[in-house]
């Protein structure tokens, strides 16, 4: 089935793109052509810019509500999420190549914990306390709605990755423009269905689809009063420079190239811990941020821990992301996969030791599949050890001793994510202490709403997620009396 949408979801209304522009999208499963958007042009985010701006504004508005309101409403967008979660979890599988039973856990279901986890946060915040001045008199803090936020998610989690923008930032009163990623539009036009459908009020989401000028033009906005971003490290360099000079406020949620350090003491069967590592290396074709695609092994169960790997790996069924047996979809795109080839070319180059996969899988010849590629004897310094290939391959990197598996693990200029394995809890906390990073699993890796999650060095600035998120939307305003 393809889906032509002709309209822009701006001012909570269908109105038509000022330009003929439109956004084809192509599943990544079967390079069929899936449906298509209009490409949202300057002029159109003008109108949502001014859409948001007048809900923010206007006197008995949005950010005006009581955070009850808010709540209120917050939990009815989740219901109508929650009423279109199996679509929504089909059109993102169709679009990006995540594997359909990831996609209703990730994509359809963690959107709304995280909108009823923020529905719960603001009921109980307080928003203006009182306390005596220091100097003599009482000052009153009041947490405002800092205003018109812009939203700029990446295609890999694209509903999750919106919902850590606009759930906090609607909570706090603020109001959204959502720029999606071209690869997934089909998903944000369903959003915008259930935004129509709930008692969010006009205006306080819009969505502007288009590539990275749309976005830029949108963060530079001069209405615009805070961006929060997740993407790449270089799309994120740029729109740290343009907000610095802006003094706009922002966040950023960037690249990874995280460590899972396996201990001399870890349990190493795949019956009891394959579905833990799996999710926490291989999780969405290896297209996720946060994985732990450094293994770092002791020399002491070294090649016992690459022939786990290999097994892992060898034993995934790759194929169409909307079979319910795929564990391995394709890459998102075409680009995607020409880049996560030429990964495999360079570790090959460098001389790593391909373990297992390193291909395309011989059975299909559709879609843009890449085996799941485990190489050995690879070195912290080559380009596959240090640079994010967002793909599904991992580097088994031997080290000595703890100190050496952490000294491994922060050389790196990301700090994103990480996973420590081992049958002492005591051990994995204390390494988990000792690595440069915003968040680490032991023994799994989920992350949590109602905890921060982003990262350290080239990995971010900033946390979202947990009840600290909320201030990222937040002027702070002192009031002595
Ligand atoms: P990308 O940076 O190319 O694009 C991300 C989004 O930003 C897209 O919507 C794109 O259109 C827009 N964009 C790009 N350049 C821009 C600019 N200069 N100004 C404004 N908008 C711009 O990244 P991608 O390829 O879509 O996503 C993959 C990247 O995202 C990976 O590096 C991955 O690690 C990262 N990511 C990070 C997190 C995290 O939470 N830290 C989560 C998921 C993905």
């Amino acid at each position: 089935m393809t889906l032509h949408i002709d309209s822009l979801f701006i001012g909570g209304e269908w109105i038509p793109p000022t330009s003929s522009h439109r956004i084809n999208v192509i599943s990544a499963s079967t390079e069929e052509h899936i449906g298509s958007v209009p490409e949202a042009r300057e002029a159109d985010v003008d109108a949502a810019v001014a859409a948001a701006r007048g809900a923010f504004d206007d006197p008995s508005g949005w950010s005006q509500w009581s955070a009850g309101q808010r709540a209120d409403a917050l939990d009815s967008l989740a219901d109508q999420l929650e009423a279109r979660a199996e679509e929504m979890a089909r059109r993102v599988s169709a679009q990006n190549g995540m594997p359909i039973a990831i996609a209703r856990q990730l994509e359809a279901g963690f959107p709304v914990a995280v909108i009823r986890y923020y529905a719960g946060v603001v009921r109980t915040a307080s928003f203006e306390e009182s306390h005596p001045h220091l100097l003599g008199g009482t000052t009153t803090v009041r947490r405002e709605p800092l205003g018109v936020v812009a939203a700029i998610a990446p295609w890999n989690f694209p509903q999750t990755l919106a919902s850590f923008k606009y759930a906090p930032a609607l909570a706090a009163g603020c109001t959204v423009v959502l720029k999606p990623s071209p690869e997934t539009v089909l998903d944000a036009a369903l959003f915008a269905e259930a935004v129509a459908a709930s008692s969010v009020p006009a205006g306080v989401i819009n969505i502007v689809p288009g590539g990275r000028e749309v976005g830029a033009y949108l963060i530079a906005h001069p209405h615009i009063d805070k961006v929060a971003f997740t993407g790449s490290t270089a799309a994120g360099r740029q729109i740290a420079e343009t907000c610095g000079r802006l003094l706009r406020p922002v966040t950023l949620e960037l690249g990874g190239k995280s460590a899972a350090i396996v201990l001399d003491d870890a349990e190493l069967d795949l019956a009891t811990i394959g579905e833990k590592l799996f999710g926490a290396t291989l999780l969405n074709n290896g297209q996720t941020c946060f994985l732990g695609t450094r293994i770092l092994a002791p020399r002491s169960r070294y090649h016992e821990v690459v022939g786990v790997f290999e097994a892992l790996a060898s034993s995934l069924t790759v194929g169409d992301a909307l079979d319910e047996a795929t564990q391995i979809g394709p890459m998102a795109s075409e680009r995607q996969r020409e880049r996560v080839e030429g990964y495999i070319a360079k570790g090959l180059g460098d001389g790593a030791r391909l373990v297992t996969g390193g291909h395309r899988p011989a059975a299909l010849d559709t879609g843009w599949f890449v085996e799941p590629t485990v190489f050995a004897d690879v070195d912290n310094s080559h380009a596959i050890a240090q640079e994010e290939i967002f793909g599904p391959v991992l580097s088994v990197i031997p080290y000595t001793d703890v100190d050496d598996a952490i000294a491994i693990a922060n050389a790196t200029d990301y700090g994103l994510g990480g996973t420590v394995w081992t049958a002492d809890h005591d051990r994995g906390m204390d390494v988990a202490r000792r690595v440069r990073t915003g968040t680490i699993g032991i023994n799994t890796y989920l992350p949590d709403p109602s905890s921060p999650f982003g990262g350290v060095k080239d990995s971010g600035i900033g946390r979202e997620l947990g009840p600290d998120a909320l201030t990222n939307f937040q002027a702070v305003k002192s009031i002595y009396a």
